[in-house]
């Protein structure tokens, strides 16, 4: 099953990129496991897919642990004392989303001597129950993370609101995008757009989406 959902998959995002002259080359599938088991990760990994998104630190490391070779991102609300647990483990975090956490980071990867690739994570639509710095917080955060010389900021990460209609996704992943190219630097390119999940990929591709994090349409929600 999880070998049909990849093919559909790949076969709609290259699709969608058509649909607006992309390259799906261009576009990253992240396999969101929350619901995975270790075994299902593991025939992810079989099938080729080599890039996992994870949201909770300890419960995801026995999956870790059954795929070396695989790359993994932080795409959940990371506390500021599970740092030390993403480092090295982690190539990318994408839920970067205050100062403290930041600060942190920085001390943890100085100490370790290596570079944390991070997106900024957007509250695009302003939820309260959505986690993410608002959209005329960016510049000055861009700003103040500047001397972290360990980090590396790549680009944006946002959530839209869940509905049933996945075109009503698509003015969020719009903001994203321009709020990107609005803070785009020669030296700071944000090069990374974390858009879509399972029930709005299509459209966040067609938005410019660089990264989509799938989970259920991958893996089925049956488990
Ligand atoms: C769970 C999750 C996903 C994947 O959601 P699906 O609807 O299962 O594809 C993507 N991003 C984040 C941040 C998540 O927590």
């Amino acid at each position: 099953m999880l070998r049909e959902n990849f093919k559909r998959i790949r076969a709609e995002i290259g699709q969608a990129a058509e649909k607006v002259q992309r390259s799906p080359d261009e576009v990253t599938l992240v396999a969101v496991t929350k619901a995975a088991s270790a075994g299902q990760v593991k025939e992810a990994f079989e099938q080729g897919i080599r890039v996992f998104g994870a949201n909770r630190v300890q419960e995801e490391a026995p999956k870790i642990a059954q795929v070396p070779g695989a790359r993994w991102h932080f795409i959940g609300h990371l506390q500021t004392n599970k740092v030390r647990h993403v480092l090295p483990v982690y190539e990318m975090v994408q839920t970067l989303d205050r100062l403290s956490l930041a600060s942190e980071m920085q001390r943890r990867a100085e100490k370790l001597d290596l570079k944390l690739k991070v997106l900024l994570q957007v509250n695009i639509s302003g939820e309260k129950s959505k986690f993410g710095l608002a959209p005329w917080e960016l510049g000055d955060f861009l700003q103040e993370i500047k001397t972290f010389n360990c980090l590396e900021p790549l680009g944006l990460m946002t959530m839209a609101p869940f509905t049933a209609d996945p075109g009503e996704a698509r003015p969020y992943f719009k903001k994203l995008r321009l709020l990107r190219d609005e803070h785009a630097r020669p030296d700071r390119m944000l090069p990374h757009l974390s858009m879509g999940m399972s029930g709005d990929y299509t459209v966040a591709v067609e938005e410019g989406a660089t990264i989509v994090r799938i989970g259920g349409a991958l893996f089925g929600s049956d488990r």
